[in-house]
């Protein structure tokens, strides 16, 4: 296992030092990142023309390119602005770029000033402009139609993780005499697996190593005029041709947080999505009165730490992008075993989560967030949220078709999948299936190994019952809802026909007193009337990690999200929507093999 984290330098700082002129240098590699007077005209000859762009983009419904060394994003930001203005009708840019030494977005704000023409651009960029933890961070300008998957970390273990193919490659590291291991044999070996038939490349430096490098790995190499005082720069070209794409029609089975999310992410990626749902949307575990958005916290399995800290960034970038869907930011872990305080303090001391993201409370501190007295210290999850989920599964449906009806049977056909009712009638014929139906994709698909585990939450809508002042989890949960307080939930292992019960909110009452005595004593004493419940089933695997990738040709599934649903899913329908589009993930390879639909069938060689 080899999260970035575990390799990154301790201190993974660039070490910058502004010049009289204002540019920005690297301490660490005593470089330049851009000179003051035409770096944006050497970036648009060196990469923007070298690649052939915008020619090369023509006519296409997707392209991708990918840069080594994203430094201040002053090529991505001039890659935006050219796209903006030539831009194929409904084309999606997607950028793939590395960066182990990340600026602050205050750093990167500074040096692209310098170039006052992309102002709105830059401005783009930098509201989206990524924490520098390390691993995969996916930045989304849907306005323009493009998305950046940046890996912070070592450009060798970011190439290796990466699936994509780029049509474009901008290799800007640091000179080679200065900066060596961004230009050697491996790398260059990687750039060209990484590569689309067709592929355009360019860089700064003619140096004979580089030339050597990509000519052995199949690219055409071929020297140019330099720019300014340069003498020379480099074009390279991988043989072929782009493969043309045609239009994909995607049925998603299932329309609660895993379907919403995976329409969602096919939608922005250009396919035409039908949902079909046997009740409403959120008619399963995704329909109560609010939820958590909460990782899976892990002090010894970086990679499955480091994939919940990438979703829950992810998931709070898009909910927060819907109005009305945030209730509250921030939710306190609280300890709940002896052992959860050592546990605690090795979660807040990994490097996967961004300044403040994680912070150790002691028992008074978390009697104060909460609003009431507790012996217990905890963790203050900042990033992590309680959300409506109303009012983030029907804008993510929007814009997809929807039949109502419950799939009984799939089909293959020579080419895609029919999918029939219970009756046996025909509900649709399409090119994809995703199988996004909580517990009711183990019908579809028995092979899966899902179980099923009943859970049954309570809720006080009263405001003499407002809950704990932030929502609060230990194995339990309570959170305000603005108008009183939802409470739970119960884990009925192997039952999978939810009945909300007496029996159960008693139980969840209990929960609750054993953490938050004075919640309780407000639910003891609010009246009959206020008190609402409801029952259902979660799906979970042997793992507790979901099951996300192609489990049939043309069938995928994204399914097992147990209690992280609003935590992993909007991460996994982008990862699940990038393989049945043939597009670059925002997964690393690693992470997207720990959660292959088929990863318990043959240990070591998992299909994703
Ligand atoms: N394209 C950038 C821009 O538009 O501002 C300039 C890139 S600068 C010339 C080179 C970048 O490569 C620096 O940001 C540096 O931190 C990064 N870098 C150097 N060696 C690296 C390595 N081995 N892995 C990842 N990034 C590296």
């Amino acid at each position: 296992m080899t999260h970035p984290a575990d390799i990154a330098p301790d201190d993974a700082s660039p070490l910058l030092v502004w010049a009289e002129d204002g540019s920005p240098r690297s301490g660490r590699f005593g470089d330049v990142y851009f000179s003051k007077d035409d770096g944006l005209a050497e970036t648009r000859a060196v990469f923007l023309q070298g690649c052939g762009l915008p020619e090369a983009w023509s006519g296409r419904s997707a392209f991708s390119v990918g840069e080594l060394g994203f430094g201040t994003g002053l090529n991505i930001v001039a890659l935006l602005d050219l796209w903006r203005r030539t831009r194929p009708e409904n084309g999606r840019l997607k950028v793939f770029s590395i960066e182990g030494f990340p600026l602050t977005r205050e750093e990167a704000a500074r040096a692209l000033a310098a170039w006052p023409e992309l102002a709105e651009t830059a401005a783009g960029l930098l509201a989206v402009w990524p924490a520098g933890t390390p691993g995969f961070h996916r930045l989304d300008l849907p306005q323009w139609g493009a998305t950046i998957d940046l890996a912070v970390g070592d450009a060798r273990w970011a190439l290796e993780q990466w699936s994509g193919a780029a049509d474009a490659w901008f290799l800007d590291g640091f000179s080679p005499a200065l900066n060596p291991g961004m230009w050697s044999p491996e790398i260059m070996a990687l750039v060209a697996a990484r590569s689309a038939p067709g592929a355009r490349l360019a860089t700064f430096t003619v140096a004979g190593a580089v030339r050597r490098g990509l000519a052995e790995h199949g690219f055409t190499v071929e020297k140019k005029p330099g720019h300014g005082r340069k003498r020379e720069r480099l074009e390279a070209r991988m043989a072929g041709e782009p493969r043309p794409e045609r239009p994909v029609h995607v049925a998603v089975v299932g329309a609660g947080i895993a379907g919403a999310a995976v329409a969602r992410a096919l939608i922005a990626e250009g396919a035409r999505v039908t949902v079909i749902e046997a009740e409403r949307a959120g008619a399963g575990a995704s329909g109560f009165p609010a939820s958590l958005v909460t990782p899976r916290l892990d002090a010894g399995d970086a990679l499955i730490a480091g994939l919940h800290a990438q979703a829950l960034e992810r998931a709070g970038d898009l909910y927060r992008a819907l109005r009305g869907a945030v209730v509250a930011e921030g939710v306190l872990q609280l300890e709940q075993a002896p052992r959860d305080a050592v546990r605690f303090d090795k979660i807040a001391a990994q490097e996967l989560w961004a300044e403040g993201a994680m912070q150790r409370l002691d028992a008074a501190a978390c009697s104060m967030r909460l609003g009431e007295t507790t012996p217990r210290g905890g963790l203050m999850m900042a990033q992590a949220l309680a959300v409506r989920s109303d009012a983030i599964l029907e804008p993510w449906l929007e814009g997809a078709e929807r039949i109502a009806g419950r799939v009984a049977r799939l089909e293959p056909m020579t080419d895609g999948w029919r999918l029939s009712g219970e009756d046996d009638a025909v509900l649709i014929e399409a090119d994809v299936v995703v199988l996004a139906a909580g517990w009711g994709t183990a019908r579809l698909a028995p092979d899966l190994p899902l179980s099923p585990v009943a859970g049954q939450a309570d809720w006080i809508e009263d405001e003499a019952a407002p809950g704990p002042s932030v929502p609060a989890a230990w194995g339990g949960y309570a959170a305000p809802t603005g108008r009183g307080m939802l409470y739970g939930a119960t884990h009925d292992r192997g039952v999978e026909t939810p009945e909300a019960s007496d029996e159960a909110s008693a139980r969840n009452r209990a929960t609750l007193g054993a953490a938050l005595p004075q919640c309780a004593a407000r639910v003891e004493a609010a009246p009959a009337q206020a008190r609402g419940r409801r029952a259902a089933v979660r799906a979970t695997t042997p793992d507790r990690l979901p099951l996300c990738g192609r489990w049939r040709p043309g069938l995928f599934v994204l399914t097992g999200l147990g209690s992280r649903g609003f935590c992993v899913a909007p991460l996994l329908g982008e990862h699940l929507a990038a393989l049945a589009m043939g597009r670059p993930s925002p997964l690393s390879a690693e992470a997207a093999r720990r959660l292959s639909a088929t990863r318990w069938l043959t240990e070591g060689d998992n299909a994703v």
